[in-house]
């Protein structure tokens, strides 16, 4: 599942890991997450009574939700899904989860290490290593959209300033919207972007670099620049190795790296993963 601002998605996997239904529908910005999940498990009730899939053996729920994991949102989804599914419950950051569907089944597939970056109303990312979600000691690793590309910028929500993620989203309201973006601003954007992301590979030397949201939609106006950058501002061993490409998957990512997320956790994790994060 992915409960996400604007939307709510559900997917469902067989035993031989084939996606064999996704759905999803939109939902305001401020609904509140417990409605958000009564949603979902009517998503669920309706995609099942539809595909005639019995739930008889399931084996376990990933949900992806907006913002950190563990968190009194976290708990509240865990605690209402847990009651309704009685399974092993995953729940995690959505881009995250998104992440891990790139490097599962998207653009990423087949590489020892991912990097993920959605540039959309947020910014977020995720890191893949050996096809493991890294969660971070705080369950914040990956939060690529708050690094400061300008110290004397507006204070952010996280606690720090100028954050890629606030300048990416001021940047576009005062153009009115992605598709409206100047070329010289998508040039500009591209360029911090590039930027974090070559700090960011420098640290970890990535295989692949997947970015993904709506910005994407410039296509190579975007991801000229993003090269450049990348390449002005890593190590050359770490450049030489790197893979740059736009994300595969759509809607669905997120539910999708939910599965992920149950498959790449064995049950007795599930067990320690589920006390450790309630
Ligand atoms: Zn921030």
């Amino acid at each position: 599942m992915d409960l996400g601002h604007r939307r709510i998605q559900v997917t469902v996997a067989n035993v031989a890991h084939e996606i064999v239904a996704t759905e999803g529908i939109a939902c305001a910005e401020r609904t509140p997450w417990a409605r958000r999940v009564q949603l979902a498990v009517e998503l669920v009730d309706e995609l099942t009574t539809r595909g005639e899939i019995s739930l008889t053996s399931l084996a376990g729920l990933g949900v992806g939700i907006v913002g950190p994991v563990p968190s009194e949102r976290a708990g509240l989804v865990r605690e209402a899904l847990g009651a309704r599914f009685g399974v092993r419950l995953f729940v995690d950051n959505n881009t995250r989860l998104a992440a891990l569907a790139e490097a599962t089944w998207g653009a990423g597939t087949g590489a020892e290490s991912v990097l993920y970056l959605r540039l959309s109303y947020g910014v977020g990312g995720g890191l893949v290593l050996g096809g493991r979600l890294l969660a971070g000691a705080g369950g914040a690793a990956g939060e690529l959209g708050h690094i400061s590309v300008d110290r004397d910028g507006p204070p952010c929500s996280c606690g720090g300033r100028g954050c890629l993620e606030l300048y990416l989203s001021n940047l576009v309201d005062a153009h009115g919207g992605f598709d409206n973006l100047s070329r010289s601003a998508i040039t500009d954007v591209a360029t911090r972007v590039g930027e974090v992301l070559a700090s960011a590979c420098n640290t970890v030397n990535p295989e692949v670099v997947v970015v993904g949201g709506e910005l994407t939609g410039a296509g190579e106006e975007l991801f000229r620049p993003l090269r450049a950058a990348l390449r002005g501002y890593t190590h050359t061993q770490v450049h030489r190795s790197l893979r740059v490409a736009q994300a595969e998957l759509g809607y669905d990512a997120a539910a999708r790296g939910g599965i992920a997320l149950v498959l790449t956790n064995p049950p007795e994790e599930a067990e320690w993963r589920r006390t450790s994060c309630s």
